[in-house]
């Protein structure tokens, strides 16, 4: 059996049978005030949301987790802690499932193109006066196809495998190495970070589209800048994307 060993990470946990969304519930405790590394778990939400609003459904039997952190970073590194979440998430998931996870810009992972889970970071209040983050982390662990919409192109870990996973031991061995990512980011190692983030990156050197204002722009995925935004060569010619406006497709 596995026993949480992070030094902050989950030291202090909220747990719900149900709540709006982990996100919103963490803002609440912020105000209260929280812990840096206090995490908010409910079995089902009844708001998920993805980025720009997006539904994101999660019903019993997934991991609708919020990591609460006042990491002593810069907003623009601070932004990147997305990226080591979903670093994080990806080694844990090939390490216990022995899965090929990967990583599809900027916040999702997927297997074989299929979404298996989300992540949703926020800055909460001004990054200067209260300079706290929040990792919004949906995980489709022991779900079945059919509780979530036909529609959504997903997967979930118990589909995977054939069989339900231990979700405490997912939740532990993410928070280990999430806590890791995040002391590396925090000693300035941004390269270590685009390095591992590039070998579980999906679509490298492939044709990808990316959507910005309803306009599709193909080109070749060649990775992210040293600042997280997404490297897209077109014609030749290397243009960067943030995430906050653009959808990846494969083309
Ligand atoms: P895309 O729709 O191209 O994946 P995105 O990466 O920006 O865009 P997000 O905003 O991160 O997506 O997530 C919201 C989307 O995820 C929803 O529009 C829906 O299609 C899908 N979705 C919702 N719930 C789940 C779930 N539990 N598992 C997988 N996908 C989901």
């Amino acid at each position: 059996k596995r026993s949480l060993t992070t030094k902050t990470l989950g030291r202090e946990i909220h747990c719900f049978g149900e709540l709006s969304s982990t996100n919103d519930y963490a803002k609440v405790l912020i105000h209260q005030g929280v812990e840096d590394g206090a995490v908010v778990l409910a079995r089902r939400q009844t708001s998920g949301r993805g980025r720009m609003q997006r539904v994101w459904e999660s019903p019993e039997g997934g991991i609708w987790m919020t990591v609460i952190l006042k990491p002593h970073l810069s907003l623009a590194d601070a932004a990147k802690l997305t990226l080591s979440t979903g670093v994080a998430l990806t080694h844990v998931c090939r390490e216990l499932y022995g899965l090929d996870v990967q990583i599809k810009w900027p916040n999702d992972l997927v297997y074989q193109g299929k979404k298996i889970a989300g992540i949703l970071g926020e800055v909460v209040g001004e990054w200067n006066a209260v300079q706290t983050l929040i990792l919004g982390v949906g995980i489709n662990a022991n779900l079945e196809p059919k509780d979530l919409s036909p529609d959504i192109p997903a997967t979930t870990l118990k589909e995977l495998l054939g069989h339900p996973i231990n979700l405490n031991d997912l939740v532990i061995a993410f928070l280990k190495s999430l806590e890791i990512e995040i002391k590396s980011l925090t000693e300035g190692d941004i390269e270590g970070l685009r390095a591992r983030w590039l070998a579980y990156a999906a679509g490298i050197d492939k044709e990808v589209q990316v959507e910005q204002a309803g306009q599709g722009i193909k080109g070749i995925l060649k990775g992210i800048s040293s600042s997280g935004e997404l490297i897209l060569e077109v014609k030749g010619q290397e243009h960067l994307f943030s995430s906050g406006d653009v959808k990846l497709r494969s083309s």
